[in-house]
């Protein structure tokens, strides 16, 4: 596999000021340096990011749990200086060697507050998740084969035994503003710079990132995904001057045009899905839409978390159209909008 290496612009340099004083050395940051790293899902390489944020090396997510990504990490970063490992949301290819990295270094690992809440509650999440599933009509022998996929380590890589909650706080001298922007998962986070953002998975060049089925643990209900998008697009918005550092693809270099891209996806998708009758279960859409014969039941589980995300906007879609027109892009999709509500 190959792993390569993009080294972002390193247009702010960084600056060492030592006077005679002696007064301590100030640190410039500079935006963070991209890591690039294959994995083995479909999304393709997973991109994590090093940075020097007041003289601490500081890592942004951590690639899939593989030895490549292990070689990559040992050859590019200077483990020993690690001081400070900060996921964007427990998926993975984002954070898959949090526990390696616990172990190899002395850096401390900061994870998402919902996702502390899936950890510290894993079994019964998984309980609640798969009576979510028959709900939305799978068979208990799908369910049955869906269970194996998810107890195989192949969705949860090892924990890292210690962390700290990044909503609780993150080390004030590393200057670093969170902003919760849920939708794809319940946790997904955003992680502001001086004039950067490194924003995980909530937003990638032409990728329609599913929005996944999942149980929230505080209502004991449905995570509402729709609910959740329509809110973190407001914020994704106030990102429109900094550079964005994706977690997959190339960069992103219009905000706006991302956030069109999937707007415009979801409205085509749910056009498609709105012909259909309501008595249709989310399960039945996958089998008759997707053709899907249930025997990779996680893409079956995705594939039915997305029409669920799509049945969520066409019963309420005056939410979305009010966010697109509070961020001034609703012009943009009115004529898809109108399409995907009229049918
Ligand atoms: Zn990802």
């Amino acid at each position: 596999m190959e792993i390569k290496e993009q080294v972002f612009a390193f247009s702010a340099s960084l600056h060492l000021c030592v006077n005679v004083f002696d007064v301590p050395e100030v640190w410039h940051d500079m935006t963070p340096v991209q890591h690039t790293i294959d994995t083995a899902y479909v999304v393709g390489p997973v991109h994590c990011y090093s940075a020097e944020l007041a003289g601490e090396l500081v890592l942004f997510d951590t690639g899939p749990p593989t030895e490549e990504a292990k070689q990559y990490l040992r050859h590019n970063l200077d483990l020993p200086r690690l001081k400070h490992v900060i996921i964007t949301h427990c998926h993975i290819d984002h954070y898959g060697l949090a526990n390696w990295l616990e172990q190899q270094t002395n850096a401390i690992v900061y994870l998402p507050f919902r996702d502390h809440l899936k950890i510290v509650r894993h079994n019964e999440r998984l309980e609640r998740m798969y009576d979510l599933l028959i709900q939305i009509g799978f068979e208990p022998a799908f369910l049955e084969r869906f269970r194996i996929n998810m107890e195989d380590g192949t969705v949860f890589p090892p924990l890292p035994e210690n962390f700290k909650i990044i909503e609780e706080g993150l080390p004030e001298e590393l200057g670093l503003t969170v902003l919760p922007c849920p939708g794809h998962s319940q946790s997904d986070l955003v992680l502001i710079g001086a004039d950067w953002a490194v924003t995980g998975d909530v937003m990638l060049r032409g990728i329609f990132q599913t929005p996944l089925l999942d149980i929230d643990l505080l209502t004991e209900q449905r995570f509402r995904n729709y609910a959740a998008y329509c809110e973190s697009l407001t914020k994704l918005a106030t990102l429109r001057d900094k550079q964005i550092l994706p977690g997959h693809r190339e960069s992103i270099d219009s905000v706006d045009n991302c956030l069109l891209f999937y707007v415009r996806k979801l409205l085509e998708r749910a056009t498609r899905i709105s012909k259909l009758p309501l008595s249709m279960s989310a399960v039945e859409i996958v089998f008759k839409l997707f053709k899907d014969d249930f025997t990779r039941p996680f893409v079956s589980y995705l594939k039915a978390s997305e029409v669920i995300f799509l049945r969520d906007f066409l019963a309420e879609p005056e939410l979305l159209q009010k966010v697109l027109s509070d961020i001034g892009l609703f012009s943009q999709v009115a004529e898809n909008f109108n399409r995907a509500v009229s049918s």
